[in-house]
C-alpha cells in the first residue's frame, strides 16, 4: 500500500479543487499537510485563508494532521514564512505539489498583456517560487517529490487559452531540467495533467460527463507521483478513471548534405524529416545535438 507515514506535503491551492482532494487523500495516508490558498475566485482577485483552513478542520476532523497557509505563490517573501512554518511545524518537506491556479481565458487576438503576465505568473513563476523554496531544504535531505500540474491546454492547445498553456508547457520544461539537477539528490519531479469536475471547468461539459470526472481519480494518480516509488520526469495524464502519459518524441529526421541545406531541401524532405518511424525520447538536449553532429560527421567522414 501506498501510504506517507512521517512526509509532510505543501500542496498549493489546496481550498477548493483538485488540491483539496489531493491534501485529502495524502493526509489520509499518513502524510502532514501544509493546506495552501490564497482564497480567491477563479479568475484569480479575491483573497481569503477560509478555503484553506475549511479543508485544514475536515483532515484533523478525520484524525489527520494539517496547518493551513494563505501564501500567494506568486510572493516569494509570504512562500518562504510558508516553507519556515511547514518545517517549524512538521519538521521537514518532503513533497510539493505544484497546483495553485487561476484563469484568464480571451483569444490572443483580445488578451490584454497584462492578463498574460497574470497567469504565467501564478501557473509557471508560482510553481518556480515554490519549488526554489524548498529545493536546497531538499538537496540537503537528499530526498524530494515535486509534482507539476499541467494541462492538455498546454500539452495540445485550446482556443482562448494562449497565457495559461504557455504556462502550462512552461511547467513540462521545468520539470525536465529540475529532474536532470535533482537527480543526485534523489529529488524527483513529475508533472500531472489532470481533467476534472471543479469550479474550473464547471458549465463547460454536460453534467453528465463532469459526473464522471471526479476530482478523487485523478488524485490517486498524483499520489503515486509523489510516493516513495515515484517515477521522474513522467506527465502523467489522469481524468475519468483514465490514465495516459504525454511523452515527447523526435523522429530520427534525416542529413542533407551543404548543398541541399537550403529551405528548398528542407521542403523537399519534409516528409522524411516528419517520418515517425524509429522515433526516439530524449532525458537532455545533448542528445540531440549529438544526434545531428554524429550525422554530420559520418557525411565528412570524421569519427
Ligand atoms: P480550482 O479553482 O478549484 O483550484 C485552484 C486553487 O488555487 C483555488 O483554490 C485558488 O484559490 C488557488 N489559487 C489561485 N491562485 C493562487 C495563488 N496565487 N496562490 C495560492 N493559491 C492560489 O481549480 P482546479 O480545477 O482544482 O485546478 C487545480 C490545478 O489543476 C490548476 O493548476 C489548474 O490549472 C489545473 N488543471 C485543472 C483542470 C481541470 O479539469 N479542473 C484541467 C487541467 C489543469
Amino acid at each position: 500500500m501506498i501510504r506517507f507515514d512521517g512526509r509532510t506535503a505543501i500542496i498549493t491551492g489546496a481550498g477548493n479543487g483538485l488540491g483539496k482532494s489531493h491534501a485529502m487523500l495524502l493526509a489520509e495516508r499518513g502524510a502532514n499537510i501544509v493546506v495552501n490558498d490564497l482564497g480567491g475566485s477563479v479568475d484569480g482577485s479575491g483573497s481569503s485563508l477560509s478555503a484553506a483552513e475549511t479543508v485544514v478542520r475536515e483532515i484533523t476532523e478525520k484524525g489527520g494532521k494539517a496547518m493551513a497557509h494563505g501564501a500567494n505563490v506568486t510572493k516569494a517573501d509570504e512562500v518562504a514564512d510558508m516553507v519556515d512554518q511547514a518545517i517549524k511545524t512538521f519538521g521537514a518537506v518532503d513533497i510539493l505539489v505544484n497546483n495553485a491556479g487561476i484563469l484568464r481565458d480571451k483569444s490572443f487576438a483580445k488578451m490584454e498583456l497584462a492578463d498574460f503576465e497574470l497567469v504565467l505568473n501564478v501557473h509557471l513563476m508560482g510553481s518556480v517560487t515554490c519549488t526554489k523554496a524548498v529545493w536546497d531544504h531538499m538537496k540537503e535531505r537528499n530526498y524530494g517529490r515535486i509534482a507539476m500540474t499541467s494541462s492538455s491546454s498546454g500539452i495540445y492547445g485550446n482556443f482562448g487559452q494562449s497565457n495559461y498553456g504557455a504556462a502550462k508547457m512552461g511547467l513540462v520544461g521545468l520539470m525536465n531540467v529540475l529532474n536532470i539537477e535533482g537527480k543526485k539528490n534523489d529529488i524527483r519531479v513529475n508533472t500531472l495533467s489532470p481533467t476534472a469536475a471543479t469550479r474550473m471547468t464547471e458549465g463547460l461539459l454536460p453534467p453528465a460527463a463532469l459526473e464522471l470526472m471526479t476530482v478523487e481519480s485523478v488524485s490517486a494518480g498524483l499520489a503515486y507521483l509523489v510516493s516513495e516509488d515515484a517515477p521522474d520526469r513522467t506527465i502523467l495524464c489522469a481524468g475519468a478513471g483514465g490514465f495516459a502519459a504525454t511523452r515527447i518524441y523526435e523522429t530520427p529526421g534525416i542529413y542533407l548534405p551543404p548543398e541541399q541545406q537550403t529551405p528548398e531541401g528542407v521542403a523537399e524532405n519534409f516528409e522524411r524529416i516528419l517520418d515517425p518511424t524509429g522515433q526516439d525520447m530524449y532525458t537532455d538536449g545533448s542528445s540531440q545535438t549529438i544526434k545531428f553532429i554524429s550525422a554530420a560527421a559520418k557525411h565528412f567522414g570524421i569519427s
